[in-house]
């Protein structure tokens, strides 16, 4: 076969783009599966503050973008598809995307994690009617409005500070008696006026007519039920690894993350992992960018082994 490339990475966030860069600079000619929404979560953030060389933030989206440019320019090929089939567990590997079929010698899997639903009745209804999981792609419909975000952790609390842009009023609503969110990012939300923190309450169901118009809430301390007049509803109740497309091929823990040794080698000879997909603690863009580096360089190591 003349047509089996050295790698493929699957995934375009910052642990996939990373491993690009340096498997392009490694002459691998890596070929990038981004996904039809390239970039991961940082496309749906804005000021990020913790990325090491930008000592005045940098916005998520503008740091894919140079990351991919980066990756672009040592000759990485990019295309923005969503692989529909994957076979690993054989010398040549086989990436579907659609009736078209990528071969190579190796594959990193860099596919991170979606943002995870509520499950309750009228979410689906009221999806892109009010209810969103990404302020910053959203937060604008929301100007001079009312708006509830759910969740405890620094996401919740990084998207209720960012619709304060826009909303006249912000309700964070979390289930239990305390946010999990750092204690920076929480002393920011309590200062913030058009913020009220809602502790102890469960959404039970999201209310509308042709958009969200209320929410139905429970005390899960008084048992009390009332409802909450709100435009909208942000999730921020963290993230769900997108393994389902492996079918099972590589080894996953109960939440479906996958388990690799040292973070990197799959039970697979030539399948390594990078980043979200398989860090169910850090979580970070600069983690997931040191995961995609660590897979690369492992990856083109094993391919000089052969
Ligand atoms: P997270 O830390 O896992 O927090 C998820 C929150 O949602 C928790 O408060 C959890 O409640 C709640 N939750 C989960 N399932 C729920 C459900 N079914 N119903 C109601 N509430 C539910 O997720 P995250 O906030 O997305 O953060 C993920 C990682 O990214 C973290 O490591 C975080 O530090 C990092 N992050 C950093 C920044 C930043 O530094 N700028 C910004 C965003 C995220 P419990 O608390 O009760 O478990």
């Amino acid at each position: 076969m003349d047509n089996v490339r050295e790698i493929i990475i699957i995934g375009s966030g910052p642990a996939g783009l990373t491993a690009a860069v340096y498997a392009a600079r490694a002459r691998l000619n890596p070929l990038v599966i981004a996904g039809t929404v390239w970039g991961g979560q940082l496309m749906t953030t804005t000021l990020v503050e913790n990325y090491p060389g930008f000592p005045e933030g940098i916005d998520g989206p503008d740091l894919m973008e140079n990351i991919r440019k980066q990756a672009e320019n040592f000759g990485t090929e990019i295309i923005n598809e969503d692989v529909t089939k994957i076979l690993l567990n054989q010398e040549i590997k086989e990436v579907h995307v659609g009736s078209k079929v990528y071969y190579a010698k190796s594959v990193i899997v860099a596919t991170g994690a979606s943002p995870r639903m509520l499950s309750i009745p009228g979410e689906q209804e009221f999806w892109t009617k009010g209810v969103s999981s990404c302020a910053t792609c959203d937060g604008a419909f929301f100007r001079n409005k009312v708006v509830v975000v759910v969740g405890g952790g620094d996401s919740a609390v990084e998207e209720a500070t960012f619709l304060t842009r826009f909303a006249t009023k912000v309700y964070l609503i979390h289930r239990r008696d305390e946010l999990r969110a750092s204690k920076i990012m929480q002393e920011r939300l309590f200062g913030n006026e058009k913020v009220e923190v809602i502790l102890n309450t469960e959404i039970k169901e999201v209310l509308g007519t042709t958009k969200v118009t209320a929410l139905k809430l429970f005390n899960n301390v008084t048992n009390e039920e009332s409802e909450l007049p709100t435009d909208g509803l942000f999730l921020a109740i963290g993230h769900i690894p997108n393994t389902a497309f492996l079918d099972e091929q590589l080894e996953l823990n109960p939440e479906k993350y996958l388990i690799a040794d040292h973070g990197v080698y799959t039970g697979i000879d030539g399948v390594f992992v990078a980043g979200d997909v398989e860090d169910h603690i850090y979580r970070q863009a600069i983690t997931a960018a040191g995961a995609g580096c660590k897979a690369a360089i492992t990856a083109e190591r094993w391919l000089q082994s052969l």
